[in-house]
């Protein structure tokens, strides 16, 4: 695969200044999601019961692929992606394991501020089966690798999507429960963002100055 410097430069300079905001979008999402776990009485995210329920559902597999998972390149996956878009928490229902290169291509429906293919992350990463999309869609083209016959790429597409919807059944009263605080979170997570990168540039510059002078 072809790369620019340039390119890569430029993502990486910019990428430097929202992360710490977003580090701390989530890890008010992980307290919050402490906290409801608790509350409902929900088991833990950690807990054995927990990661055997997450087995009986998807094997040893990717959530989204289905691919064999394995030890070096499986991650954590939040189904509704814990960031200031998606707002995902990580609760029962929520949390369950995939590959990194689904996890990682999923961020590209993740990081929009609104959604096309579907009401929430997962399902609209697992709706790029390549008709409703543009030629360009870079998700449509990674299913396409993966499946490339059409018409078998909509069925399993549509097969995963209810293999997760099964999963998430088990929990519908804590996912109704972290669905419920989202609006009121929206406002709060924006203004978290916004004020943590004030904060940044301003002390940034600050600091700067005291440096060169
Ligand atoms: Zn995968
Ligand atoms: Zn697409």
């Amino acid at each position: 695969m072809s790369f620019r410097p340039a390119t890569l430069l430029r993502t990486a300079t910019s990428r430097a200044k929202s992360d710490v905001a977003n580090k701390l979008v989530s890890m008010l999402l992980h307290e919050i999601s402490r906290e409801i776990t608790e509350a409902h009485g929900a088991p833990a995210v950690t807990s054995e019961s927990y990661a055997s329920s997450v087995e009986r559902a998807f094997g040893n597999a990717c959530l989204y692929c289905a691919r064999p998972l394995e030890r070096n390149s499986t991650v954590v996956e939040h189904l509704d992606g814990m960031n200031r878009f998606r707002l995902g928490l990580h609760v029962p229902g929520n949390a369950a394991l995939a590959c990194k290169a689904c996890n990682s291509q999923k961020r590209g429906d993740d990081q929009r501020a609104e959604l096309i293919l579907a009401g929430t992350g997962w399902e609209s990463f697992l709706s790029h089966d390549g008709i409703r999309c543009g030629l360009s869609c870079k998700s449509c083209a990674y299913w396409r690798d993966i499946i490339p016959d059409a018409e078998e790429r909509r069925m399993f597409l549509a097969q995963r999507r209810e293999a997760v919807a099964r999963f998430r059944r088990h929990y519908l009263e804590i996912l109704a429960a972290a669905c419920g605080l989202r609006e009121s979170l929206r406002g709060q997570v924006t203004e978290l963002y916004r004020a943590c990168q004030d904060f940044a540039s301003k002390e940034i510059s600050a600091l700067k100055r005291r440096v060169l002078s």
